[in-house]
C-alpha cells in the first residue's frame, strides 16, 4: 500500500500517518521530520533547508526529491508506504510518478484532509514537538502528561521555530499556492479521497480506515 497524505499544515496528517504506519506496520516518510533533524544536526542539507523553513516557504524540489529517492531505496519500503508532506508541488509529484514508475502517480491513494482555516491555526499554535524523537502534542488537545516533558522519551518539548503566527500565516498561503494545484493533479487521476480533518484524532482515524481499508 503506497499512501500520499496531502493537505494544509496543522492538519493532523502527521499524527494519523503515524497511527496507521504503527498497525500497518509500513514507514511513515515525512520531509519536513528529515529536514528538521538535518538542521538539528547542521548537516550540509540541514545548512541548505534551515532559511526556507524559518521562513515558512518550501525547500527547492531539486532537494526534497533527492531525499525521497534515497529513502524510498531503503528495504523497508518494499512493502509500502505513508507519505506525509510529501509531494507539496506539481513538479514533487511528477518525479515520484517516474520515480515509482508503475502507474501514472506510482501510487494506490492520497488521502486529502481538510480543516477550516481557523482550526488550522489553532491547531499549530498549540503544537508543542519532541525534539529528540519527534512525538507530538497539543497545549490543549493533546497535551503532555507532565508540562513540557515528553511522555514518550523524557525529552524537553519545543514550539517549533516555523508555529509563529507570522510564518504560520506564510505557510498556508505557500499552501494554497504551490500545494492546492495536487488535489486536481490527483483528482484528475481518480485515486484522490478527501478527508475531514475535523472531529477528535480518533475519529478522523476511522474515516482513514474507511478509505484505505481495514
Ligand atoms: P500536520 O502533520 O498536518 O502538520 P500534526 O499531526 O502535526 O499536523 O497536527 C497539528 C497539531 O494538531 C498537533 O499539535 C496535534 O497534536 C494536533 N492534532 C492533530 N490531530 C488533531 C485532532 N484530530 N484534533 C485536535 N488536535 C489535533
Ligand atoms: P507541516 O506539516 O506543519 O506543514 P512539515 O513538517 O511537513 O510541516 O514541513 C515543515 C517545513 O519543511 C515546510 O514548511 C517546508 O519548509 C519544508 N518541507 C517539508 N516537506 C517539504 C516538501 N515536500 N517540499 C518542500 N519543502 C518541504
Ligand atoms: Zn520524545
Amino acid at each position: 500500500m503506497r499512501l500520499v497524505f496531502l493537505g494544509p499544515p496543522g492538519v493532523g496528517k502527521g499524527t494519523q500517518a503515524q497511527r496507521l504506519s504503527a498497525e500497518r506496520l509500513i514507514p511513515k516518510i515525512s520531509t519536513g521530520d528529515i529536514l528538521r533533524e538535518a538542521v538539528q544536526k547542521k548537516t550540509p542539507l540541514g545548512v541548505e533547508a534551515r532559511s526556507f523553513m524559518d521562513g515558512g516557504k518550501l525547500v527547492p524540489d531539486e532537494v526534497v526529491i533527492g531525499i525521497i529517492r534515497e529513502r524510498l531505496k531503503d528495504p523497508d519500503c518494499r512493502g509500502g508506504f505513508v507519505l506525509d508532506g510529501f509531494p507539496r508541488t506539481v513538479p514533487q509529484a511528477q518525479t515520484l510518478g517516474s520515480m515509482l514508475g508503475r502507474t501514472q502517480s506510482g501510487i494506490d491513494r492520497v488521502l486529502n484532509f481538510e480543516l477550516s482555516n481557523d482550526e488550522l491555526v489553532r491547531r499549530l499554535s498549540g503544537r508543542r514537538s519532541c525534539p529528540d524523537c519527534q512525538a507530538v502534542y497539543h497545549v490543549e488537545f493533546n497535551p503532555p502528561k507532565k508540562p513540557d516533558q515528553c511522555d514518550r522519551c523524557g525529552g524537553k518539548l519545543i514550539q517549533r521555530s516555523d508555529d509563529q503566527p507570522e510564518t504560520i500565516r506564510k505557510r498556508l498561503e505557500v499552501y494554497q499556492s504551490q500545494t492546492l494545484p495536487l488535489i486536481r493533479f490527483y483528482g484528475d487521476q481518480g485515486i484522490l479521497t478527501s478527508i475531514d480533518g475535523s472531529g477528535s484524532p480518533e475519529t478522523v482515524y476511522r474515516r482513514v480506515m474507511t478509505a484505505v481499508g481495514k
